[in-house]
């Protein structure tokens, strides 16, 4: 008996519709069981108690958008501005040169009283600082550029910086780096930067009022520190705030006056190394540095 036909052989009425019976109640037992897990899952996502805990060392923050009208205006000054300030001058690291062509440096100059904003406007992509305010100022470009290079800043390093003033310094590191950790002690600095950098889409520049000579102890350690006003001493918790390897360039006054950029190194054991790198003027870091030590 070939097998068609056993089976054949076996069939009959009560025995086929026992079988109909059960391959039905199977079909609707699988499909119930189908939708007890979708809704299963379905409340696995909604509660917050099963999401994934966050990885602490998840660094992957928003990218800055270059959606803002600014970042289209005086386009070709920027390119001259590299061309002939910062090229010229032997700043070489590709990255910080686009950088530097894409942030609109004149959206970062604006200063309160309005013939001096007019003025700025034109000014702003000259070799020179210029006044933003509260008798602060936003660094030449070359230096800009200068310090960001000596960062040696990567897609995953966490800056911190000294001084936000304008936020133009910040919006640049924050090209090239993931998050960018910015203390101003002049409040409404700090909120009129916090205020432009958000506008110009830069979701990962994070800015504070306070002094800036404590960091930001939540957010350290640091991958790279950057000083924008010129102190005595090297704030001693930035120094336990940079991580081992990570690098810090800041303005230095010593006791005569003369300022110095000096790149400070921490070597992977600790160690820290440090180089005057260049002759520069920038405003004083007032605040706790200033401050007698005990
Ligand atoms: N990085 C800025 C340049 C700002 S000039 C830019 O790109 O525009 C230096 C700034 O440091 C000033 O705004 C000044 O108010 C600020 N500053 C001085 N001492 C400080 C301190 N102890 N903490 C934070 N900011 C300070």
């Amino acid at each position: 008996m070939n097998y068609e036909n056993k089976n054949k052989a076996k069939t009959n009425p009560i025995k086929a519709n026992l079988k109909h019976g059960l391959v039905k109640m199977k079909t609707i037992i699988s499909l119930l069981l189908i939708i007890a897990l979708v809704n299963q899952a379905r409340c696995d996502v909604n509660e917050p108690s099963a999401q994934k805990p966050k990885d602490p060392n998840d660094t992957k923050t928003a990218r800055p958008e270059h959606k803002h009208p600014a970042f289209t205006e005086r386009i070709e000054e920027r390119a001259k501005m590299v061309a002939t300030q910062i090229t010229s001058r032997n700043v070489k690291d590709s990255n910080v040169l686009k950088a530097m062509r894409t942030v609109p440096r004149h959206s970062f100059v604006q200063h309160p009283i309005k013939n001096v904003w007019n003025s700025n406007l034109t000014r702003a992509y000259r070799d020179h600082p210029l006044p933003i305010g509260f008798e602060q100022t936003i660094s030449q470009p070359y230096i800009v550029a200068f310090m960001t290079e000596a960062m040696k800043l990567k897609p995953d390093s966490r800056v911190f910086e000294i001084g936000t003033g304008s936020g133009y310094q910040a919006a640049v590191c924050a090209e090239l780096a993931a998050e960018v950790y910015t203390i101003e002690i002049v409040e409404p600095l700090a909120k009129r930067a916090e205020k432009l950098l958000k506008e110009l889409g830069y979701k990962n520049v994070f800015v504070k009022a306070g002094d800036a000579y404590f960091g930001w102890p939540g957010k350290a350690p640091f991958d790279a520190i950057i000083g924008t006003a010129a102190a005595e001493r090297i704030p001693e918790p930035l120094i336990e705030q940079l991580k081992p390897g990570g690098r810090m360039i800041l303005p230095y006054e010593n006791s005569l006056g003369f300022q110095y950029l000096v790149l400070v190194t921490k070597d992977d054991k600790g160690k820290l190394h440090k180089k005057n790198v260049m002759p520069v003027r920038f405003v004083p870091m007032t605040g706790e540095v200033q401050k007698k030590q005990k």
